[in-house]
């Protein structure tokens, strides 16, 4: 028998046993996705959907296609499909796809031929035991942190999430009726600056006596990742120009000291309360945004600021993964993560943590998270994970770069003991 072969051998062996922490999902409560998954069409978000859209699909057509109370039949569903599916299902995200739909639900294929059976496929197992047999048995995942909106409860279902709130609205007001919204949703008078340091900081506190595992910065999305210092003088001063704002006239450069002094504001609460920071940075998910406003080296003055915090610094940075690289490597409190990396290019993933475990100590990085809305895509992601960890570490032990044992104990950190040790799992 070839060596190299039963040292891969050996290696699945042990990782395919390892409980997975995914440090990265959005998915609903059972109950709610029981309600919205029912036919292979509501899959069309989160990711295939921005490929399709990005191969030239209208986005009416996509929103006609996906949405359930469109109105629709499965058969005018399936043809607004089939020109793009051709050239989105060879993409990361459409490979995806066509292996969980093939694991969970049987059918080996996404065609003319197929889709009817799957549509009933999927509807009949979205019922209660659906996450249970899907995260627990089949993906072979401990936990998952998942990000809450605001105005979603963080109390989640503990046998399978622990939640990570998104507190930025705090930071991103631009209208009177914005901090409204944030009055009734506090339940603060919001009138003055203080009032919306106070207001922020009760949230947080609220959810810290929830149980969150964190906090999420989303930022990158709509705006440079570059937080700079800015005077609570400065602020206010934009705070009052907001509360005097009914419309949405001030521009992003107004606005820019109120948003870096509130995000900074969160990020010392964080800290203080031992709650790691998880930041969006790289590849934003949809079509069309400015890739170089979610640059990882954007962030080097909160790391080195706010020592005390710690940053888990999302999605490789993708395309800039070298900058998560070497900021990991230079700071004690940046962590790199892989998370979506593996559906949006299994062959960037591999290189990628190949890289990595070169560049960065192997506490600071986590290779097993997702980014999905349901969890068939948690299902795949963490999938493709197990496969990257093992053609990764296989590679290197058979290149003498690591020993077998050596190995193993990396696979286990990257793929579960970090991710607890940081977001105290236990
Ligand atoms: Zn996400």
């Amino acid at each position: 028998m070839n060596g190299s072969v039963s040292v891969r051998d050996r290696l699945w062996q042990h990782i395919a046993a390892i409980r997975m922490i995914d440090t990265h999902e959005h998915i609903p409560s059972e109950s709610s996705a029981c309600q919205s998954h029912t036919s292979l069409f509501s899959f069309f978000e989160h990711y295939v959907s921005s490929d399709l859209v990005s191969a030239g699909m209208p986005r009416e057509s996509l929103e006609a296609m996906r949405k359930p109370d469109s109105g629709l039949s499965l058969e005018e569903r399936w043809a607004i499909l089939e020109p793009y599916w051709p050239f989105a299902r060879t993409t990361g995200y459409g490979r995806a796809m066509l292996e969980y739909i093939a694991d969970l639900y049987g059918v080996v294929d996404i065609n003319r031929d197929t889709y009817l059976d799957l549509c009933q496929r999927i509807k009949a197992a979205h019922k209660p035991g659906w996450y249970r047999h899907v995260l627990k048995e089949k993906a072979g995942i401990d936990l998952s942190l998942v990000i809450t909106w605001p105005r979603q409860s963080v109390v989640v279902d503990q046998e399978f999430f622990r939640a990570v709130p998104i507190l930025d609205h705090y930071a991103i007001v631009s209208t009177r009726a914005e901090l409204e919204a944030l009055e009734k949703e506090s339940g603060y008078a919001i009138q003055t600056l203080p009032q919306l340091m106070e207001a922020q900081e009760a949230a947080l506190d609220r959810f810290a006596g929830q149980g969150i595992a964190g906090v999420k910065i989303f930022l990158a999305y709509r705006r440079t990742l570059l937080f700079e210092r800015a005077p609570q003088s400065a602020a206010a001063r934009v705070f009052d120009r907001v509360w005097l704002s009914q419309t949405q006239d001030l521009a992003f450069e107004d606005l820019k000291p109120l948003q870096d002094f509130m995000t900074r504001r969160l990020i010392g609460l964080a800290a203080e309360r031992g709650l790691p920071i998880q930041i969006h940075t790289g590849l934003q998910e949809g079509n069309g945004n400015y890739i170089e406003n979610s640059r990882p080296t954007l962030l080097s003055n909160l790391f080195m600021e706010f020592s005390d915090a710690r940053f888990d610094v999302f999605h490789a940075g993708y395309p800039y993964s070298g900058e998560v690289a070497v900021l990991s490597k230079m700071f004690p409190n940046v962590y790199a993560d892989l998370c979506w990396i593996h559906a949006v290019s299994p062959l960037a993933a591999t290189r990628i943590l190949g890289e990595w475990l070169e560049v960065i100590p192997s506490n600071k990085i986590f290779a097993a998270g997702g980014d999905s809305n349901y969890v068939e895509g948690a299902y795949e992601h963490c999938k493709i994970a197990r496969r990257v960890a093992h053609e990764v570490l296989s590679q290197k032990v058979e290149g003498g770069y690591l020993s077998e044992e050596e190995a193993r104990w990396l696979a286990d950190r990257i793929l579960r003991e970090n991710a607890a040790s940081l977001f105290r799992l236990g």
